[in-house]
C-alpha cells in the first residue's frame, strides 16, 4: 500500500478529486506494495486503481490516459525495510549512545540500493521478494557479500539465511540484473584464503556482477574487538596484493579491472593511492573507491585557479586526521597563490574515538574545540561531507552555530578544494554558502557500512526523507 503524498495540479488525479492521504491498494487488479510498485504498475494507459480514502471510503477509479499525460500521484515515501542481521562489525554498535535517532536505524532496503547505491544483504528477501527484484528489473543493485563461504557470512552477518548468498546472487544474474558487490574486510574473520575464495567465487559468477570493491572494517571506541578488530597496515597491503592478483587478468577478458581495493585500505597500508587508470570509469567513487585519487588529481587540475585572497590573512582547513598529509602537502602552493598563511587542521574525533579519522563523520563540538582562537581575516574551510541536508553534524551540533562561534571568521562549506576556496563571497553564521559539486576536499572514504555523515539516510517516523544509505 502507498499513501499519496502529493497531487500535481491539473493532473488526472486532480480531476478526479483524489486526497492526499489516500491509500492506494490495487492497481489492476495487482497488489500496491510500495511507491516501486507503484509506478512499475501505473506505467500503462488503462488503470483501474482501488483506493481507500482518508476517512475509510473505498475508491474505484477507471482511467485511460495518453502516454504522455501525467497521473500526477506522487506517493508519500515508504517506510524503510530493516535488516535482519547482526553483524559482528555492524556501525550501529558503534553510536555513542546519545546518538541522533536517525543514525541507529539498521536500514537494509533494496528500494534505497537501487536509488541511492548502498549496499544490501539480501537476507530479508525470501524467494518471492527476489522474484520481484527481477520481474521489476531492479538493476543494478548493491550487495554486501562479506564472504562467500556460507558457513562464515552466516557467522559474521549472524543469520543462517546469509549463508544462501551464492544461491540468491545466481538468482539474480539469471533473472539479467547486474550487481555490485562489496566485502568489508575484517581481520581473522573473512581476509587471507577466505577473502581469496570470494574473489574467487564471485568472478566465476561472470560479468553480472559488475564490480567487487574491498574495503577495511571502520570501528569506533563502541565496537572496537567486539569481536571484530581494526586491520593492520600489512594485512591491509596483503589485501591489496590480493586484489591486484586478479585485476589484470579481469581487464583482458572484459575491459575493466572488476575488483577495486578502496581508499581506506591504501591509507591503512601506508601505501599512496593509484593512478586514475585503476578505476576505470570510476564506477564506485561514490562509495569511497576513488575518492583520495580524485582529490589529488582534482588538486593538480585547479590549483592554477587559486588567486589571492581580498581581506583573508589565513586559510584553515578542517579534516579527519587520515587526509591531513595530503593538505599538507597542498598548503605551500595554496599559500603561495592566495598570498595567505595555510594551517591544515586535523580534528580529533573525540565522539566516536580516535579510530574514526574520515571527515565525514566529524562532529560540530570537535570541529569547535579546534578552532580556537579564530579570529578576523581566517576564512575557515569545513567539508560538506560532514554536513547532512539539515546542515547538522554527525553529533547534532549545527553549522550555524559553529559559525557563530567561529565569528568574526568567515567559513566557506564545500566539495571540491580549490573552488571552495574561490568560491565566491565566503559565509558568515547567517549565510551558509556551497560551492558547485566538483570533486571532494573531504576524504569520501567512508564505506556506507561505516558511513554517516554526508551519506545519512535521513529519516523522519520512519520514512526515507533523503540521503544515500548503507547496507
Ligand atoms: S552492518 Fe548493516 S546489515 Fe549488518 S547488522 Fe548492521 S545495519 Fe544490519
Amino acid at each position: 500500500m502507498v499513501r499519496i503524498g502529493e497531487i500535481g495540479a491539473g493532473s488526472i488525479a486532480e480531476t478526479l478529486e483524489l486526497r492526499i492521504g489516500t491509500r492506494i491498494l490495487k492497481v489492476n487488479g495487482e497488489r500496491v506494495r510500495d511507491s516501486i510498485d507503484f509506478h512499475f504498475l501505473t506505467a500503462g494507459e488503462e488503470l483501474a486503481i482501488e483506493a481507500m480514502e482518508p476517512d475509510g471510503t473505498p475508491l474505484h477509479c477507471e482511467i485511460s490516459r495518453d502516454p504522455a499525460e501525467s497521473l500526477g500521484i506522487v506517493p508519500a515515501r515508504d517506510t524503510i525495510r530493516e535488516c535482519a542481521n547482526e553483524c559482528v562489525f555492524c556501525f550501529i554498535d558503534g553510536n555513542p549512545p546519545d546518538a541522533r535517532a536517525p543514525l541507529w536505524l539498521r536500514d537494509d532496503d533494496f528500494r534505497l540500493s537501487f536509488t541511492y547505491g548502498s549496499y544490501v544483504t539480501l537476507t530479508n528477501l525470501g524467494p518471492r521478494g527476489l522474484q520481484r527484484l527481477v520481474d521489476q528489473r531492479i538493476s543494478p543493485l548493491y550487495v554486501s557479500v562479506h564472504a562467500t563461504n556460507p558457513g562464515l557470512r552466516a557467522r559474521m552477518l549472524k543469520n543462517d539465511r546469509a549463508g544462501l548468498i551464492l544461491e540468491q546472487l545466481a538468482t539474480l544474474l539469471d533473472g539479467g540484473l547486474e550487481l555490485h558487490t562489496q566485502v568489508v574486510l575484517c581481520p581473522e574473520w573473512n581476509d587471507g584464503g577466505e577473502l581469496d575464495r570470494t574473489i574467487r567465487e564471485l568472478k566465476a559468477l561472470g560479468p553480472g556482477i559488475l564490480s567487487l570493491s574491498v574495503v577495511p572494517v571502520g570501528l569506533t571506541r563502541y565496537n572496537l574487538g567486539r569481536p571484530v578488530r581494526l586491520l593492520m597496515s600489512h594485512e591491509a597491503r596483503r589485501a591489496i596484493r590480493q586484489t591486484e592478483a586478479i585485476r589484470a587478468a579481469v581487464r583482458d577478458e572484459r575491459g575493466h579491472h572488476w575488483c577495486y581495493a578502496a581508499d581506506e585500505l591504501f591509507l591503512i597500508a601506508g601505501m599512496n593511492p593509484p593512478p586514475g587508470e585503476y578505476y576505470d570509469d570510476w564506477p564506485l567513487r561514490e562509495n569511497g573507491v576513488g575518492a583520495v585519487r580524485t582529490l589529488l588529481d582534482s588538486f593538480a587540475a585547479r590549483r592554477g585557479r587559486l588567486a589571492p585572497l581580498p581581506g583573508v590573512e589565513r586559510v584553515r582547513i578542517v579534516t579527519g586526521p587520515s587526509m591531513a598529509p595530503y593538505f599538507e602537502d597542498f598548503a605551500p602552493c595554496i599559500a603561495e597563490r592566495t598570498e595567505s598563511r595555510v594551517a591544515i587542521v586535523p580534528v580529533e574525533n573525540r565522539y566516536f574515538g580516535p579510530t574514526v579519522t574520515v571527515a565525514g563523520l566529524l562532529p560540530g563540538r570537535d570541529i569547535a574545540a579546534s578552532l580556537h582562537g579564530s579570529r578576523s581575516g581566517d576564512l575557515v574551510l569545513l567539508p560538506a561531507t560532514a554536513l547532512n541536508d539539515d546542515d547538522l553534524f554527525i553529533d547534532g551540533f549545527a553549522l550555524g552555530e559553529l559559525a557563530a562561534r567561529l565569528a568574526p571568521a568567515r567559513v566557506r562549506i564545500g566539495d571540491e578544494l580549490v573552488e571552495t576556496i574561490m568560491g565566491g563571497a565566503p559565509m558568515d553564521a547567517t549565510a551558509a554558502r556551497r560551492t558547485p559539486d566538483a570533486g571532494t576536499f573531504a576524504d569520501e572514504t567512508i564505506h556506507r557500512e561505516a558511513g554517516r555523515g554526508r551519506d545519512d539516510v535521513t529519516v523522519r517516523d520512519g520514512a526515507i526523507v533523503s540521503g544515500t544509505g548503507r547496507g
